[in-house]
C-alpha cells in the first residue's frame, strides 16, 4: 500500500509546533484576519520577493480577486491554458469575462507563449499562465508578450509554493513575477493549511489597496462600503498553521525532487515518459507526472495494475478546459488544441510528497516496470 498523499504523516512530524501554533490562536479570541494573518502575509512578503500579499479564503478567491483589482469584466477576454484546474478559468467566467484557450507546450505542460500571441485580440485584457505541477511556465516571454500589449500578468501558482526561474541572471520565485499571482493552501498544495486558504500577491499598491477592501466586503473603512465584494478572508488558524508549514516547505520540496529524481531514473530506457525540466527552472514536483506515450489503453492497463498492487495514482486532468460540458458554449471543436487534448490522454500521476518513504518509491516503481 502506498497512498498517492498522506496529509498524517506531516503532522505526526510537525505536532509540537502545530499544536502549540493552534493553542495560541484558540486562546487569542482572534479568529478572522488580524495579527496571525498580518503575520503570515509579512512572512510571505519576505519569502517570495513581492510587494504585497493578501491573505483569502481560498486560491480561487485569489485568482478572482486579482482579475477583480485589475478590472477585468464583462466584454473582456483572459488567455488561460485549456490544461490545467477549472478554478483557472472559472475565475474569469465568474467575472462575465471570457476565458480564451492558448495551447501547452509538450515538454512542461504550461502554455505556450507563441500560442498566447496568437489568442490576442484589441478584448485580450489579462493572461494567466499556470506554473502546472510545480513546474514554473515560461516567464520571461510571457511577460515580453504581456509588456508588448498591456495585458494584466496573473500567474496562477497554486501548484508552486517554493518554484523558482531565473530570469536574465536573477532568481524569482514563482508568484513574484507577474503582476499578480494566487496561491492556493489546500491540504494537498505544496504548501497546505488544515483546511481552505489562499493568497494574492501584487506588485501595484493601488491593486494591493482594492484587493484589501474587496476580501473583505468591498470596505475601506469599518462599516463604509466602497465597492461590492466578497467574503474571503483567510482565517487565523489557517495563517498561524501556514506561518509553521512554511518553514519547512523548502526542505520538503527538496525531497520531493529526490523522488522525482529516483521515479525518472527508473523510466530511463522504458517506454514511460519523465516529466523534464527547462534550464533556469526550479520544479518543485507538486505532482510527479509522466507521459504514457502509446495510448490510453496502456494507461488504463498500467493504472489497473497500480491499483491491484494498492498504488495511489491520479489523473490530472482526464479533460481539457475547452472539452468540459460547461464550455461547450465557447464552441471549440475537437483537436482546437491538441497538444493539451493529448496530454490529458497521457498524463499519470504517482505518489509524491515529502513524507513518502525510499520503500514506498521503490515499490511504487517496482509495480510500474512489471505493468
Ligand atoms: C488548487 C488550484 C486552484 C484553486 O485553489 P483552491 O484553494 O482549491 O480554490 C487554482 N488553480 C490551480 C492550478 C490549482 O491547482
Amino acid at each position: 500500500m502506498v497512498p498517492l498523499l498522506d496529509p498524517t504523516r506531516q503532522y505526526q512530524q510537525l505536532k509540537d509546533e502545530l499544536d502549540a501554533a493552534a493553542l495560541a490562536v484558540l486562546s487569542s479570541g482572534q479568529f478572522i484576519l488580524g495579527p496571525f494573518v498580518e503575520r503570515f502575509e509579512t512572512a510571505a512578503v519576505q519569502t517570495l520577493g513581492v510587494r504585497h500579499a493578501l491573505g483569502v479564503a481560498n486560491g480561487t478567491d485569489a485568482l478572482l480577486l486579482a482579475l477583480r483589482a485589475a478590472g477585468v469584466g464583462p466584454g473582456d477576454e483572459v488567455i488561460v491554458p485549456p490544461f490545467t484546474f477549472i478554478a483557472t478559468a472559472e475565475v474569469v467566467s465568474l467575472l462575465g469575462a471570457t476565458p480564451v484557450f492558448a495551447d501547452i507546450e509538450a515538454q512542461t505542460f504550461n502554455i505556450n507563449p507563441a500560442a498566447i500571441e496568437a489568442a490576442i485580440t484589441p478584448r485580450t485584457k489579462a493572461i494567466i499562465p499556470v506554473h502546472l505541477y510545480g513546474h514554473p511556465a515560461q516567464m520571461k516571454e510571457i511577460k515580453a508578450i504581456a509588456a508588448k500589449h498591456q495585458l494584466f500578468l496573473l500567474e496562477d501558482a497554486a501548484q508552486a509554493w517554493g518554484a523558482t526561474l531565473d530570469i536574465d541572471g536573477q532568481t524569482h520565485h514563482c508568484g513574484a513575477i507577474g503582476d499578480a499571482a494566487g496561491f492556493s493552501f489546500y491540504p494537498t498544495k505544496n504548501l497546505g493549511a488544515c483546511g481552505e486558504g489562499g493568497l494574492v500577491t501584487f506588485a501595484d499598491d493601488a491593486h494591493a489597496d482594492t484587493c484589501r477592501a474587496l476580501r473583505n466586503h468591498g470596505q475601506s473603512r469599518r462599516y463604509i462600503h466602497d465597492l461590492i465584494g466578497y467574503n474571503s478572508r483567510l482565517q487565523a488558524m489557517q495563517a498561524a498553521l501556514l506561518q509553521v508549514k512554511m518553514a519547512h516547505v523548502d526542505e520538503g520540496n527538496q525531497r520531493r525532487r529526490d523522488i522525482a529524481a529516483q521515479y525518472s531514473k527508473a523510466l530511463q530506457g522504458t517506454a514511460l515518459i519523465a516529466p523534464s525540466e527547462k534550464p533556469g527552472a526550479y520544479h518543485v514536483y507538486h505532482q510527479y507526472t509522466l507521459r504514457v506515450s502509446d495510448g490510453s489503453a496502456r494507461r488504463d492497463a498500467i493504472t489497473a495494475k497500480l491499483t491491484e498492487a494498492g498504488i495511489g495514482w491520479a489523473i490530472y486532468y482526464p479533460v481539457p478546459l475547452h472539452q468540459q460540458p460547461v464550455y461547450q458554449d465557447l464552441g471549440y471543436a475537437q483537436g482546437a488544441f491538441p497538444v493539451a487534448e493529448q496530454a490529458a490522454a497521457e498524463v499519470l500521476s504517482l505518489p509524491i510528497f515529502p513524507e513518502l518513504r525510499d520503500d514506498e518509491v521503490e515499490s511504487v516503481i517496482k509495480v510500474l516496470l512489471s505493468a
